[in-house]
């Protein structure tokens, strides 16, 4: 019985994840909506997703929670420099950050809450805390008490009284004034009090008017929807501390059962080697790649092209890599469809509910590799080496072969084209223009010409291919 394993941050253990009788519950920390999500956001929810997708291949019956943070100090001030309500102003975000996960052919997960539609619920826990002594109330805003939680930093593994340093050097460095009104530097605000720069955006409260901390809306939400302890919880690396660590502090002192049995951090993305970051002026949205030329499915391929636990570096070689890879795989599958007879569409349909064999004799290196703490670059090797192999599958073992070949591609989130694969490549147009001036040049025996050109092409990268009554463009690399 094959089973998936993950490195789980708690036990710092490679675990396996074990199918649950009523559902397997996974929590994953949703984004905050005052922007478009970058690709590094978008690198954890692509391999969160690659999680979901060998769970379905494995039968498991997975609840799914993304919250959507729609109340902070960015969305209010969003917001309020809009002009917008902080509904409106959220909403829009919303619908751009969906439309984005679509074109990455992520799986929508079961329940999306959004912070703001749950305030009763963080409330309610915010007074089981303060009546169990974990919180309390100073000025309208209410802290957890984490002298009270002994776990406190049981998974980033942080001395408390390291963390009272470090919390006083940043604490210096804030212009808060309600931060100092905590007991102690480290302890963490489970319910702000009102102020002027919040505007319209405000809840009643017993303690006051005010609106929630960040961390409280995760432990209200997961508590909601998957119950007291949830089966696997992600984020990216960043949320380890002190988000995920607060998370546990305020759901474990508040039901008194564990929160999470497996947790699951994605390392960060780089961009060319450098962190990705506004003020470098690095970050890159989908929208920002498609202006490119590059299509959304090479970004995916790209963004799970290193191992989840290893920061990536995104380079424009290796999405120039990933989209030919990509036409690899789907030349590959065309050919294969030939040869089993079978329709594009009814392949893709198959694609959608397939599961895994108890048994594979095809690619069984490549889901090994997947389901060992999700190798993915080693999987793609062995999926490359077996393409490569071009193994004549005879007409007995077809119906295994292509259950284990959807089940690869579904798990990689490929998206196969209907059109002719060369459709797949987004050629840039000033590139078909020059090739079509050589072309031309070429027919006026100008070969001169038709050579410079061919040279400026090859240098940006493109290839061409001459036949007797056309041409080709295709990518260097393939
Ligand atoms: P945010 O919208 O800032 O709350 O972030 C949404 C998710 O993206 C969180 O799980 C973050 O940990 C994750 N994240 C933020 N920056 C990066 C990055 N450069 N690489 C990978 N994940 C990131
Ligand atoms: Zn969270």
């Amino acid at each position: 019985m094959m089973n998936l394993k993950l490195f789980n941050t708690q036990t710092r253990q490679c675990e396996e994840l074990r199918k649950k009788e009523d559902f397997f519950g996974i929590y994953c920390c949703g984004p905050t909506v005052y922007g478009p999500a970058h690709i590094g956001n978008f690198r954890t929810y692509v391999v969160q997703d690659t999680v979901l997708r060998i769970l379905n291949l494995l039968n498991f019956n997975v609840k799914y929670v993304r919250n959507l943070t729609d109340v902070d100090d960015k969305t209010i001030r969003g917001a309020s420099e809009q002009h917008q309500s902080l509904r409106d102003y959220t909403q829009y975000w919303i619908n751009i950050f969906n439309r984005d996960c679509q074109r990455l052919n992520l799986l929508p997960p079961s329940l999306e809450p959004r912070a703001t539609e749950t305030i009763q619920e963080q409330q309610a826990l915010i007074q089981l805390l303060l009546e169990k002594g974990h919180a309390y109330v100073r000025n309208g805003s209410v802290y957890f008490r984490i002298n009270s939680f002994k776990d406190y930093g049981k998974l980033s593994r942080l001395e408390l009284n390291s963390l009272q340093t470090q919390e006083q050097n940043s604490a210096g460095l804030s212009n808060d004034a309600d931060e100092y009104d905590r007991e102690q530097v480290a302890d963490f605000a489970l319910w702000k009090a009102y102020k002027a720069e919040d505007g319209e955006v405000f809840w009643e409260s017993p303690w006051g008017k005010g609106r929630p901390g960040w961390h409280i809306e995760c432990s209200a939400m997961s508590h909601l929807y998957l119950g007291k302890t949830v089966d696997l919880h992600a984020g990216g690396i960043d949320l380890c501390f002190p988000h995920h660590e607060n998370e546990i502090a305020q759901s474990e002192a508040a039901y008194g059962s564990p929160f999470v049995h497996h947790w699951l951090h994605i390392a960060h993305l780089k961009v060319e080697g450098q962190k990705m970051s506004k003020s470098l002026g690095n970050l890159l949205t989908l929208d920002m790649l498609q202006e490119k030329n590059y299509a959304p499915e090479a970004v995916r391929y790209a963004l799970l092209a290193g191992h989840y636990r290893q920061s990536l570096n995104f380079t424009f070689d290796l999405l120039q890599a990933s989209r030919s890879a990509l036409q690899k795989i789907q030349t590959y599958t065309l050919k294969v469809l030939e040869r089993a007879q079978a329709s594009l569409d009814s392949f893709k349909a198959f694609m959608n509910s397939v599961t895994l064999p108890e048994t594979c004799l095809f690619l069984p290196d490549f889901f090994e590799s997947l389901l060992d703490d999700l190798n993915v670059p080693k999987a793609l090797g062995c999926l490359f080496s077996f393409m490569h192999k071009d193994v004549n599958v005879d007409q007995a073992q077809m119906p295994q072969f292509l259950r284990e070949w959807a089940a690869c591609l579904y798990s990689l989130g490929i998206v196969l084209k209907n059109e002719d694969v060369s459709e797949l490549i987004e050629i840039p147009l000033p590139v078909r223009r020059m090739a079509e001036q050589r072309w031309i040049a070429k027919q006026a025996r100008n070969f001169k010409e038709a050579d410079d050109i061919r040279h400026i092409l090859e240098q940006s990268g493109w290839k061409i291919l001459d036949s007797k009554e056309s041409y080709k463009i295709i990518p260097m690399s393939s």
